[in-house]
């Protein structure tokens, strides 16, 4: 399969009449500015010569308008989330407020119905330039805390919902086992928790699919001394974890254990390039030196984090000290990650009264190929040989896009998920 793209963004930016030749679902040839490279290195000025094969017509190259860029990453959702849209919005109260309501959607979900939710969820997801998910799943057990037949059937469900959509899936296999330091699970926590951390473990060893990787759900929800099993079953896979999103959070922590959430995942040995931190919202410098010594990632969610009323986190500062910045949408109130993208920026011009804290390039490098690398797909994000041909467009004549110009400043700053062209 041969493309031509009107504008395509390379790993150095912008480019136009870029031509691509897909073979099995990768990327074989990229070809730029009126040139066009092969695996072996040829180069020819002739468009009409490569990368036509002999006997075919150029015609067999599909033209693709638009400014076209590597699908997007969501690293960070619950799928079952999206049933709370419009229906949180209408009270005030808190993050923890916000969560009694999300937890009497847990409570009523079965196979059936989690599945239909999170098919559409990945659809919105699809239509808006979502290419590859990581699904933060904690809901495994039936509503009294039993197992199902299948101990992996809600796990399942979702990877099934995904095949449907269409959309590639990092299954996050989620330790939950308490409902704080010291607590037993409460009510629709039974769903989550498997008792112990040896016994997540083997459940999750049973799984037995490539597409699934781990998670503890946070510091409170995963005593201090089960941590290291978590890590330990995650070798090798991403982990991924829910981090100071709230300052409860770290005040609990530091009253049951004496440091805060970054220092016990780093005492645990969690922290890495292959572990992501979920919000990291609420650190303190030596919090940031930890994650960014550690080349941990961190996923930040500005729309649910604002929704939530969570705070503002440190995300120049996190990238200044060496972490990696990722994005997810979380909790659905808004999937949109050029939303995402662009309220990382404008956050920090609203905390710190400056503009211009992240360029466009590195805002989409981190919904794109970095966000892929913490899911473990280091192989798409990129439009580059060799890597994964998972391609979005954006229509550059919509009534938000018109006259803003093939630039990754349109793609942050002015388009948004509905500017996606459908297939
Ligand atoms: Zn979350």
């Amino acid at each position: 399969m041969r493309l031509h793209l009107e504008h395509a963004l390379l790993d150095d930016g912008v480019h136009s009449d870029v031509l691509l030749e897909i073979e099995h679902g990768r990327i074989k040839s990229v070809g730029a500015g009126g040139q066009f490279w092969s695996r072996e290195g040829e180069v020819s000025d002739d468009r009409r010569q490569f990368p036509r094969a002999p006997g075919e017509t150029a015609t067999e190259t599909e033209t693709l308008p638009g400014l076209t860029l590597p699908g997007l990453a969501n690293c960070h959702s619950h799928a079952f989330h999206r049933a709370l849209r419009g229906h949180t919005q209408t009270e005030r109260g808190s993050f923890w407020t916000w969560r009694e309501q999300m937890y009497a959607v847990a409570a009523g979900l079965t196979p059936d119905s989690y599945f239909e939710l999170a098919r559409d969820t990945y659809a919105e997801m699809r239509a808006t330039g979502i290419t590859a998910v990581g699904e933060f799943h904690y809901l495994h057990h039936q509503p009294d805390g039993t197992p199902y037949d299948d101990p992996n059937e809600m796990g399942k469900t979702l990877l099934a919902a995904a095949d449907e959509a269409g959309i590639r899936i990092r299954l996050l296999d989620t330790c939950y086992l308490a409902s704080g330091f010291g607590r037993a699970p409460e009510g629709v926590q039974v769903r989550y928790s498997d008792g112990h951390a040896e016994k997540w473990a083997e459940r999750v060893a049973a799984f037995d699919d490539p597409r699934v990787g781990m998670a503890i759900h946070s510091v409170r929800a995963v005593p201090r001394a089960q941590i290291p099993i978590v890590v330990e079953a995650a070798q090798g896979k991403p982990l991924h974890v829910h981090l100071s999103e709230q300052v409860a959070e770290n005040e609990a922590c530091q009253y049951a254990t004496g440091m805060t959430p970054t220092e016990l995942l780093a005492e645990a040995g969690a922290l890495g390039p292959l572990t992501t931190t979920v919000h990291a919202t609420h650190l303190t410098e030596g919090d940031i030196r930890l994650l960014g010594r550690s080349r941990t990632n961190v996923c930040f969610c500005p729309t649910t984090e604002r929704d939530l009323a969570d705070g503002i986190g440190p995300a120049r500062r996190l990238r200044n000290s060496g972490a990696t910045l990722t994005l997810g949408s979380d909790s659905h109130a808004v999937i949109d990650l050029f939303e995402e993208m662009r309220a990382v920026e404008m956050h920090e011009r609203l905390a710190t009264h400056k503009r211009g804290h992240w360029s466009a390039r590195e805002l989409l490098a981190a919904a794109t190929y970095d966000g892929h690398r913490s899911l473990g797909f280091d192989d798409a994000g990129r439009i580059a040989e060799g890597q994964r041909a998972d391609l979005v467009t954006v229509d550059l004549d919509t009534v938000r896009t018109r006259g803003t110009g093939a630039s990754p400043e349109t793609l942050v700053f002015a388009a948004t998920g509905a500017d996606v062209v459908q297939p």
